[in-house]
């Protein structure tokens, strides 16, 4: 027995890369898969059939089940379709991995409106668009039973949209909200039984290939720290039942190392009874950026720091 025995998983963007590995994983574990790709370039050019067909026939060729889809995961009626497809060819739908993602670098300076509009599109609306059709599906079907349907979504964050990097204000933004996205949602359907989680990868693929240099490129001695595969083990335990109770999380996967993430909250803090004034506002500096230099952005933590 399996894992995802009698499961049926949608895994968007599952042509390369990340994905991918994601796809085979829950296929090799028994998972009935709905590979989407739109194959594309890595900014969002084109489209091409043969990078989703390909994990399907791979998935195939080893005795497992796959359809393909062609979808753009930032199509609100390409992903109803893409909920429907799984529910028409295998009978429902267990586990939602939103993973599709493109990348459109530049200084915000330079960034012209396309640049922000299709990087939003694809990650935001793209993540959502999918869990939204999803969510209903899994809330009519939690109507019907009187029972909750135990599902679960697994949404691909970046380290990037939390810690702020410079030239990626379309990609940092959008990961920034499918953070958010990812409470607000586990909030809203804990109670029909689903569980809504993300991670942040870090991985070599051919958006990071051009960037890292020989810095992912596998070490004598060492297992291959980088390879997308290593992601995919962490995002299978947060789609199966063994990560019981765990929602609306965030978890980096980057080589050996997983750590669970949190954001916002509060640090410092200054009271008054009255009114605030520029000048109390001033006062109370030095007590609210106690252990900040003011203006400077939150980097990178510590794992001490946390
Ligand atoms: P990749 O380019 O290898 O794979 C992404 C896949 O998504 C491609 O096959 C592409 O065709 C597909 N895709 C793009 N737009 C689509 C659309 N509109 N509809 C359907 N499919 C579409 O890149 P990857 O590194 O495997 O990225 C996977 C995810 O991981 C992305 O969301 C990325 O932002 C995120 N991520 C990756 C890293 C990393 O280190 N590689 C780090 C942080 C976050």
């Amino acid at each position: 027995m399996s894992l995802f025995d009698g499961k049926v998983a949608i895994v968007t963007g599952a042509g390369r890369g990340i994905g991918r590995s994601h796809a085979l994983l829950l296929a090799s574990e028994g998972a009935a898969v709905v590979v989407n790709d739109l194959g594309g370039s890595s900014g969002g050019e084109g489209a091409d059939a043969t990078p989703a067909q390909q994990v399907v026939d791979e998935i195939a060729a080893k005795g497992g089940r796959a359809i393909a889809n062609y979808d753009s995961v930032s199509s609100w009626s390409g992903a109803e379709a893409m909920v429907q497809q799984a529910v028409d060819e295998f009978g429902g739908l267990d586990v939602l991995v939103n993973n599709a993602g493109i990348l459109r670098d530049k200084m915000s300076f330079n960034m012209d409106e396309a640049e922000w509009d299709q990087v939003i599109d694809v990650h935001l609306k793209g993540h959502f668009a999918t869990s939204r059709f999803a969510a209903s599906y899994w809330r009519a079907r939690s109507k019907e039973t009187g029972e909750p349907v135990n599902a679960k979504i697994v949404n691909t964050a970046s380290e990037s949209g939390l810690y702020g990097n410079a030239g990626q204000a379309n990609y940092a933004a959008a990961k920034a909200g499918i953070a958010s996205m990812t409470i607000v949602m586990a909030r809203e359907l804990e109670r029909i039984g689903v569980r809504v989680n993300a991670i942040c990868p870090v991985a070599r693929t051919r958006l990071t290939e051009s960037v890292a240099g020989d810095f992912m490129n596998p070490k004598e001695g060492e297992f291959d720290r980088f390879a997308p595969e290593n992601i995919s083990a962490v995002v299978c335990w947060l789609a199966s039942d063994l990560a019981e109770g765990v929602t609306g999380q965030v978890v980096k996967v980057m080589g050996g190392q997983v750590q669970l993430l949190r954001g916002w909250r509060p640090i410092t803090e200054a009271t008054d009874d009255k009114p605030w004034t520029i000048a109390s506002i001033d006062a109370a500096a030095p007590t609210l950026f106690a252990n900040a230099a003011k203006g400077t952005p939150p980097f990178m933590p510590n794992v001490g720091d946390i």
